[in-house]
């Protein structure tokens, strides 16, 4: 959980897992990042029911929770 903390940040608006380098968020293209995050959900599917539960529309990485 440490390492893969380092390695990627978080996105604070839409919690889009980005690489440690990004300038910006691929999914919103917000600029503001934490690398304090937990859990990681992967959106396979463009059918996937989790979409609506996160309130995300694009295939991805994304953070369960923003600390
Ligand atoms: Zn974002």
């Amino acid at each position: 959980m440490a390492r893969r903390s380092r390695a990627f940040k978080a996105c604070a608006k839409c919690k889009a897992i980005n690489d440690r380098k990004a300038n910006t968020c691929w999914n919103c293209g917000y600029n503001v990042f934490t690398t304090r995050w937990d859990g990681l959900i992967i959106i396979i599917s463009e059918e996937s029911i989790l979409k609506d539960i996160l309130g995300v529309d694009k295939i991805g990485y994304y953070a369960v929770k923003v600390l």
